[in-house]
């Protein structure tokens, strides 16, 4: 090979080096283009995809009482709707992880009339109502327990909606079992068009009971009891709506 050859084939070499590193350049720079590229936030599948994991339920929440007309039972300066509305609050935070729409008849101090809030719960075609309450016995500071209250002449369903968050509070609590009962004069339980109760989650007027209740543990063990109720009377009855419906049990 000549001097000259030599030198133009050395400087080809040279070149394609160049041209090699120059792509590698770019393919990095082209690389971090289409990374920067992507959504930092989540994409709409995703979003979709969290929504959907959600059970498809609507449940109205209804703290009792309310306002300065209305404050329900006042024993030691307790107030029953200062703790319903205490343990409405922590039911939906713990409900609204499940299922996909939890609407609550109030939020603040103040008063909603009881055909009103049975009328939120029409309005949004719920699959379930539950009124939380605290019990009262004038001159008695010593009954106490949890009842769970619905109406008879609505379908079977408020009666096993019923009998579950009793089943399921009491485990949760271990209160004194009082039971389901039955009655068509209560407003919330009569004008709501879904399956529905009302539960007394213990008495204000029992000394013991009334400190119990203002404590935020026992609380969560409260609204453990009943958001294990509403699951487990979802579960029963989405399986066995021919038995609870029909006749074929
Ligand atoms: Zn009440």
């Amino acid at each position: 090979m000549s001097k000259r050859r030599y030198k133009k084939s050395k400087r080809r070499k040279i070149n394609r080096r160049k041209v090699g590193i120059l792509l590698i350049i770019l393919i990095i720079i082209i690389y971090g283009i289409c990374n920067n590229m992507k959504p930092k936030y989540q994409s709409a599948e995703t979003v979709n995809y969290q929504q959907a994991s959600k059970i498809n339920k609507c449940i109205v929440i209804d703290a009792g009482h309310g306002g300065e007309e209305e404050p329900g039972c006042i024993f030691g300066n307790v107030y029953e709707k200062t703790i319903c509305l205490q343990i409405a609050e922590k039911l939906q935070a713990k409900l609204e992880k499940e299922y996909s729409k939890v609407v609550m008849t109030r939020t603040e101090d103040v008063n909603v009339y009881l055909n009103e809030r049975a009328r939120i719960a029409n309005r949004e075609n719920a699959d379930l109502f539950v009124s939380i309450h605290q019990n009262a016995l004038e001159d008695d500071d010593v009954t106490n327990g949890i009842e769970t209250w619905y109406n008879p002449e609505k379908d079977k369903e408020s009666e096993i909606l019923a009998q579950n968050i009793q089943d399921n509070i009491i485990e949760s609590t271990g209160a004194n079992d009082l039971g389901i009962k039955e009655s068509d004069g209560l407003i919330v339980t009569k004008k709501t068009e879904m399956p529905s109760c009302l539960v007394e989650t213990g008495f204000l007027s029992s000394t013991e009971e009334r400190e119990k209740l203002t404590d935020e543990e026992y609380q969560n063990k409260i609204v453990e009891g009943i958001y294990n109720g509403i699951k487990e009377y979802f579960e029963q009855t989405e399986n066995a709506d021919t038995n609870i419906n029909g006749n074929n049990v």
